[in-house]
């Protein structure tokens, strides 16, 4: 006999699976697969989505040897949390996360006044290579997995459900797929994530896909594919210039699709989606906030359903950038103004503990703060 040859290269290893990687149908049918009612699907799905339960021990309506089996079997714990870091009076907190491989993201949860948004992470790591984003200044590591985005959700809901964020218990309201990575470029995990946030409970967490944003640098096929899905989900753009020669080298994808190209998939996904589309635009002393950038800016947008959100430049280690002057960012607001554009500045939330914009590095090998 001849002994058989592989020449397969080695694979890295797929976060585990997890009921929230698959439909309620899915699971139903992985149930029965194990040997079980398929009814225990339903039960798992509301111990995780809306009980919020994190230990097996808890779903006393599950038989001991039926809770073993299926909790192993779906319920794999996928994200440890590495430490925990909080500002704004424990109004902001940002956590750092160890996955399955040893892989490390970062979430950042933000309790205002009248809501409370959680930023995810959808890559660790990203390959978009922006010079003024910290992340981007790591590289892509790997994508994450539906349910590795969706645990991040869930554990913020159940710290606040558990009162162990400042202000009380409360509930996730929004969601911002601006933590670590381009979402479009881990399109199918995101789009799973999306369903999972929006799917009635106890199937999902049963969001309004209203309070979910999607923001890219403009991979155009990718927001074209995404206008397709009948979401009436928010799309950001990060845009930062309003012209090609600038772009490029702020957001390098630009070299594939350009302004133009990247504004008229907005205007598309707008139009089909019925929403106001963001253009996320941070502010860089003497880079991209002359007078002229925000004439040209509104000249570009105005008219169109769209709202700018201006982000002051938060620093990121290494980088020679840095904010807009005060006065150059308010001639910026009044230009874009008087194009008849809606525009907002963004907060700087998070700032204090590399969790704003375009901070998060998921760096984990510091000593843990004292408790
Ligand atoms: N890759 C996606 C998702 C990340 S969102 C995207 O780029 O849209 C993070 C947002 O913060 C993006 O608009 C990004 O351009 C912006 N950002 C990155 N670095 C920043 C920094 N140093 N200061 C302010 N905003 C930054």
């Amino acid at each position: 006999m001849v002994a058989q040859l592989t020449f397969a290269a080695p694979r890295r290893a797929k976060p585990p699976r997890h009921l929230a990687d698959l439909t309620p149908e899915e699971r139903k049918s992985v149930v029965s697969e194990l040997g079980e009612q398929p009814f225990r699907a339903g039960q798992l799905s509301r111990h995780y989505f809306t009980r919020l339960v994190d230990d097996p021990a808890a779903m006393t309506d599950l038989p001991a040897g039926t809770r073993d089996r299926l909790s192993d079997a779906l319920l794999p714990r996928l994200l440890t949390p590495v430490r925990h870091l909080t500002c704004d009076r424990g109004a902001t907190r940002k956590t750092l996360w160890r996955a399955f491989d040893g892989t490390l993201v970062e979430s950042v949860l933000m309790r205002y006044p009248d809501r409370i948004t959680m930023c995810v992470s959808s890559q660790a790591g990203c390959g978009m290579n922006c010079p003024f984003c910290a992340t981007g200044q790591q590289g892509l590591t790997r994508n994450l997995s539906t349910a590795e985005i969706v645990e991040q959700v869930v554990a913020g809901a159940r710290a606040l459900a558990r009162g162990e964020i400042e202000g009380g218990p409360g509930r996730v309201g929004n969601v911002v797929f601006m933590g670590m990575g381009e979402p479009l470029a881990n399109y199918k995990a995101v789009l799973g994530a999306v369903r999972r946030l929006t799917d009635p409970a106890p199937g999902g967490l049963g969001m309004s896909q209203r309070g979910i944003t999607v923001s890219t640098v403009g991979l155009v096929p990718a927001i074209d594919k995404l206008a397709g899905e009948g979401l009436s989900v928010r799309l950001a753009l990060s845009l930062h210039a309003p012209d090609d020669e600038l772009r490029d080298e702020l957001v390098p994808v630009n070299n594939r699709w350009e302004v133009a190209e990247a504004l008229d998939a907005a205007w598309r996904y707008a139009e089909v989606s019925g929403r106001r589309v963001s253009i996320e635009y941070a502010l860089i002393r003497e880079i991209n906030d002359q007078a002229w950038r925000a004439d040209l800016l509104g000249e570009l947008i105005r008219g169109k359903l769209v709202h700018v959100n201006l982000i002051p430049l938060n620093p990121t280690p290494g980088s020679k950038w840095t904010a807009s002057r005060p006065e150059d960012e308010r001639e910026f607001v009044r230009r874009l103004e008087s194009h008849g554009v809606a525009v907002t500045v963004r907060d700087t939330r998070g700032q204090e503990i590399d969790g704003a914009c375009g901070q998060l590095a998921a760096v984990g090998d510091e000593a843990p703060p004292p408790a």
